[in-house]
Order: C-alpha cells, then sequence, then structure tokens
C-alpha cells in the first residue's frame, strides 16, 4: 500500500476508536478536524454500500386477501429484515453460482388463515437471526374464512440496487465550533453501531483497491 493509502487507513482507524453514541432512535458520531469530503463519503457508503436482508422473491401458493399479488410482494419487500452480515454471501458472489443455496437465501413462509389483519409478525423464518426487525407492519388482511399462504426469499443487498435494502437514513450537521456529526437512522436491520462500524471496513477496502489499480 503507498504512503497516501496508509495515512487514510490510519485515519479511518481512528474514526473507528472516536466512539460514536446512541442518541434515542440515533447513532451520532462526532468528527472534529476532519474534512467533510470524507464524512459525506461514509454516509454515502451507509446509504449505497452497507448490505442487508431484504425479501426478494414471493411465491404466492394461496392469496384469498383484497390485495393483488404484486402488492402484498411490494409490501413484504419493505419490511425491514434483522440482519447477519457474517454468515451469508452476496447471491452473485456465492459459490453456487448464483442459483440460491443456504449461504446466500434464507427461506420463509407466511401462512394465516384466521380473519384480521396479516403483520410482518407472522412471517416464520428458517434462520431465526433473519427475522422482521417490527412485528407489526401490515401486510393485508383477511375476511372470515380466507387465507393467505406465501414461500418468501430473502436476500443480501444494498441500498445502490434498490432503497429497501438500505439500512438506514443519514445526515451530516455541521456545529459552529467546527465538528462534523454524523446521524444515523437505523431502520432496525443493523444497530447504528454496526453500520458505521461496516461502513468503514467497506471505505478502507474501496481505498485498497484504487490504489491497487494506479
Ligand atoms: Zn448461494
Amino acid at each position: 500500500m503507498t504512503h497516501v493509502g496508509k495515512k487514510v487507513e490510519k485515519e479511518v482507524g481512528e474514526y473507528k476508536m472516536a466512539s460514536g453514541k446512541v442518541v434515542g432512535n440515533q447513532f451520532v458520531v462526532t468528527f472534529k478536524d476532519t474534512s467533510n469530503v470524507i464524512v459525506n463519503a461514509i454516509r454515502r457508503i451507509i446509504l449505497d454500500n452497507v448490505p442487508t436482508f431484504a425479501i426478494e422473491d414471493v411465491e404466492i401458493v394461496v392469496n384469498e386477501s383484497p390485495l393483488y399479488d404484486e402488492t402484498i410482494a411490494h409490501r413484504l419487500g419493505l419490511v425491514p429484515l434483522k440482519t447477519d452480515l457474517k454468515s451469508y454471501n452476496f447471491k452473485d458472489e456465492c459459490k453456487c453460482g448464483g442459483i440460491g443455496c443456504a449461504l446466500c437465501e434464507v427461506t420463509m413462509t407466511l401462512k394465516q388463515d384466521s380473519e384480521g389483519y396479516v403483520y410482518s409478525g407472522s412471517i416464520s423464518s428458517n434462520d431465526p437471526q433473519i427475522i422482521p426487525a417490527d412485528d407489526k407492519i401490515p401486510i393485508t388482511m383477511l375476511f372470515p374464512g380466507k387465507k393467505l399462504e406465501l414461500n418468501i426469499k430473502a436476500v443480501l443487498g444494498t441500498g445502490r440496487e434498490h432503497a429497501k435494502w438500505a439500512p438506514a437514513h443519514s445526515y451530516l450537521k455541521e456545529e459552529k465550533n467546527g465538528e462534523i456529526q454524523l446521524i444515523i437512522e437505523p431502520f432496525g436491520q443493523l444497530s447504528g453501531k454496526e453500520i458505521y462500524n461496516q461502513a468503514l471496513e467497506i471505505l478502507i477496502k474501496k481505498i485498497s483497491d484504487l490504489e491497487s489499480k494506479l
């Protein structure tokens, strides 16, 4: 790695040490003497590159609810899923060659035959680590005697492909004393701290990839 790269990596390492703190539903990292270019780069990486799980494929077995199949699939895509980044690959980078396997897909089902709202909490996952972050998101509703049965697949993706994979809202706040605050408001897939640390890992990787091309 070149001199410049080492310097940047050292700086990024220091950001990792600069502890952020949880403030209500936000994770706030305060930067001193740092260019807002670099803080903004971290923000962009959070929005575009930090991966999460989302529902990508919905097979409708029975849909006797009043909503169209596509509407149900769309709503399911927006349910944030708790994400474990250590155990899974991106589907298109997986050993299976993108066919789909236990290392790149999580299988779920949703079955309900009782009347009333169908909530995200009715989704049952074959991996207890990858489940809806919120049980109370309404998907559709059922009249008496009607049922819904779905087979679902969730995969890792990034906000750059589709907003449903974005892990958080994130923005910068510039203070009068010259400090910059990076505000992260997680959607529930990962904690604010996990999102921030993951973004720094990606930043370091981007820098070294860039350098290897120079
Ligand atoms: Zn696979």
